[in-house]
């Protein structure tokens, strides 16, 4: 019964068992966990029934047209969009049920700890080691740009393993523990005046080997589930129509006719129409997500998703005049999300920059796009047989 009908009636039974209204918020979402309503293109024990991932919307409109709570997703967007894959496509079956749950609950936020100072475009090139010592690994090395850090109770980590081998083929994918003694947050400002990043120092952390996601040296293949969800999952959010960066310009250009010209009119009708062919192009990569992982197609989504938010918030900006560049002073704050569409004008205007760089800068993601989507020749790579510890750096 794992059609929409079937998991309407799952979803009447959840409610009936836990009413919103007089059961918990964690208790609740706990519950809709066990009952295999948390992601219902997971396996069953594990959030999941096994069913086309296409009908998780059945479920989500079914639970809140009947009030109950949802587990905030854009506060546990790197847990719920690169952890979970990888750890279900690598982890093992412990490392799943240890894990899984209280990730999705949000009880437990995620990081990711893979850029390093010299190694963002080029993250194979990362320097971080980790020692083998008996049942554990010992790590020391600095990340950088790790959003959530200050948050998170778990991260995602890659590191070097093996330098005598060429770069991609000495890296090895764990699990922190960002409670370790050895794992020291420091925030870092943004354009906004925010800290929603950090850089992390890792100085003797422990890891168990038990830790591990995939076999030692094999860390790149892991990490490519991550990355190639990373992008679906900043660039391919389902939104309804007129949602997303385009919601607030439209809304504005329709209350404030002061502020049209002929001019912008134009503008504004080009990137709404760009905006709804994104919106329906994530819609057809959703489905294609329905039969596997995503391929480097989530790419394309994550490049025009960065484009179009900063070509939007830009006419926004230039639609207020004066007034768009107001917004709150958000100097040294630690916000508890991830937002890239929120606030004000002028905040979505500067926090949009980063679109164009976190998850794969676009430049990167268009060399994706041609290597693997359109079959053009590689970017010629020099250092593709050399150990990694011979390389210039
Ligand atoms: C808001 C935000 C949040 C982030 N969160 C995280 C996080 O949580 N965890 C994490 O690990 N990282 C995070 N990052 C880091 C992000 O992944 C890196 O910034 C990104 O991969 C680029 O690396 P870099 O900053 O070292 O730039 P570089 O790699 O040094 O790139 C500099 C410039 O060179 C260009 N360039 C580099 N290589 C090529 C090439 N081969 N062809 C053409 N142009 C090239 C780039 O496009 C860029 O314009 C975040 C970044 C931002 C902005």
């Amino acid at each position: 019964m794992t059609d929409a009908t079937g998991l309407k009636g799952r979803a009447a039974e959840l409610l009936a068992a836990h009413p919103p209204a007089t059961t918990g918020r964690l208790d609740f979402l706990r519950a809709r966990f066990d009952a295999g309503l948390a992601w219902v293109h997971f396996p069953e024990g594990l959030g999941g029934l096994g069913a086309p991932r296409s009908l998780q919307p059945v479920v989500d409109a079914e639970l809140a047209a009947a009030g109950a709570p949802d587990n905030d997703p854009r506060r546990i967007g790197i847990g719920l969009g690169m952890a979970a894959p990888t750890i279900l496509q690598y982890g093992t079956e412990e490392q799943k049920r240890r894990f899984l749950r209280p990730l999705w609950t949000g009880e437990e936020v995620w990081c990711q700890l893979f850029s390093e100072p010299g190694a963002g475009s080029d993250l194979a090139a990362l320097g971080t080691r980790a020692v083998r010592q008996d049942d554990e690994w010992i790590v020391d090395g600095q990340k950088v740009w790790t959003s959530s850090a200050h948050l998170a109770r778990w991260a995602i980590l890659i590191a070097r393993t093996d330098p005598d081998v060429p770069k991609h083929r000495g890296i090895t994918y764990f699990v922190c523990d960002m409670t370790d003694p050895g794992v020291e947050v420091r925030p870092l400002r943004q354009i906004t005046g925010e800290a929603e990043f950090n850089e992390v120092f890792l100085t003797g952390v422990r890891i168990p080997d038990a830790h591990r996601l995939g076999e030692v040296g094999d860390g790149w293949r892991v990490a490519q589930t991550t990355l190639m969800n990373e992008r679906v999952s900043i660039g391919g959010m389902r939104l309804p129509r007129e949602g997303g960066m385009i919601a607030p310009v439209a809304r504005t250009w329709r209350t404030r006719p002061d502020l049209r010209t002929h001019d912008l009119h134009q503008r504004l009708l080009t990137l709404w129409v760009e905006a709804e062919v994104s919106r329906l192009t994530g819609e057809r990569l959703r489905q294609q997500l329905a039969a596997g992982q995503p391929g480097p197609e989530g790419s394309g989504m994550k490049l025009t998703f960065a484009r179009l938010n900063q070509e939007i918030s830009g006419l926004e900006v230039e639609l207020l005049g004066e007034e768009g560049l107001l917004y709150d002073d958000w100097s040294l704050r630690r916000p508890e999300l991830v937002d890239f569409t929120g606030r004000d004008a002028g905040y979505r205007y500067l926090r949009s920059k980063g679109n164009s760089i976190e998850g794969g800068t676009s430049e990167v993601l268009l060399n994706i796009v041609a290597e693997r989507v359109l079959g053009l020749p590689a970017e010629p790579r020099t250092d593709k047989d050399v150990a990694w510890k011979d390389l210039s750096r």
